[in-house]
């Protein structure tokens, strides 16, 4: 069985005075042992984190495909994993929308970052438009073709669902209509990396996820945690968030 996983992408946000909040983000979620909580706070804060609160998963917010070398402003993998992290998100919409990321480029960076012992979060989801059109399983369903490396260990890799609509809007699908798109996800993962991978990793759903809708979609059926933006900058809104799942 997966165990639920429920995760803080802290974007563009926090100075160092935010540690003390990351502090009571994971105290609290000890209450919850059966959840696996963890924080990707931008990169100036993932080593004083992770040196802040020992033993808690912290993790980036992107990286680059490769190890080193002149990549100017670029973090590599193995930088994360030296400075503390345990695992980075790769694909989110606004890396794919605002830097121009593609499958490919998405696919390079989840095998660099599990080559040097990370775990990922592989971020998909669809655009209002595509949604519009009926055809965002398709359009996802696609992006993780593109995107999944190839004979990832399950154990380290999660994808995350995560319509671009959704994000920071207020705005979630139906549970209908979640469901639907784990469970298409779930199908695809069986197809490209065998039904016993499949069923080992975890999918998320991420997009204005807060203490009121957590409940009913993390306990929605291939639902197997959350990808949190706004709501898990502080204890008192992300803790809810951890006890619902
Ligand atoms: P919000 O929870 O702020 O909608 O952000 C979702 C997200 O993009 C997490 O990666």
């Amino acid at each position: 069985t997966r165990r639920k996983y429920v995760v803080g992408n802290w974007k563009m946000n926090g100075l160092t005075a935010a540690l003390d909040e990351a502090g009571a983000i994971f105290a609290a979620a000890e209450a919850y042992p059966s959840v696996d909580v963890a924080l990707c706070p931008p990169f100036t804060l993932v080593g004083a984190m992770a040196a802040a609160v020992p033993g808690a998963a912290v993790g980036g917010q992107d990286c680059h495909a490769a190890d080193s070398g002149a990549f100017t402003g670029s973090v590599a993998a193995p930088m994360l994993a030296d400075a503390g992290a345990t695992l980075v998100i790769v694909g989110h919409s606004e890396r794919r929308e605002g830097f121009g990321e593609s499958d490919a480029d998405v696919r390079a960076k989840a095998a660099a970052a599990l080559a040097a012992g990370l775990s990922v979060i592989l971020c998909v989801g669809e655009p209002r438009a595509v949604r519009e059109s009926g055809e965002a399983i398709a359009y996802v369903l696609a992006q993780i073709a593109g995107s999944l490396p190839d004979d990832a260990d399950p154990a380290r890799l999660a994808i995350a669902y995560e319509p671009i609509w959704a994000i920071g809007t207020g705005l979630v699908p139906t549970v209908a209509d979640v469901a639907d798109m784990h469970g298409a996800i779930r199908a695809k993962l069986a197809e490209q990396a065998g039904a016993a991978a499949a069923q080992a990793m975890r999918i998320l759903y991420g997009g204005s996820v807060n203490g009121d809708n957590a409940a009913e979609l993390l306990g929605t059926g291939d639902v197997d945690g959350a990808l949190v933006g706004g709501a898990s900058l502080t204890a008192g809104k992300f803790g809810p968030i951890v006890a619902a799942a």
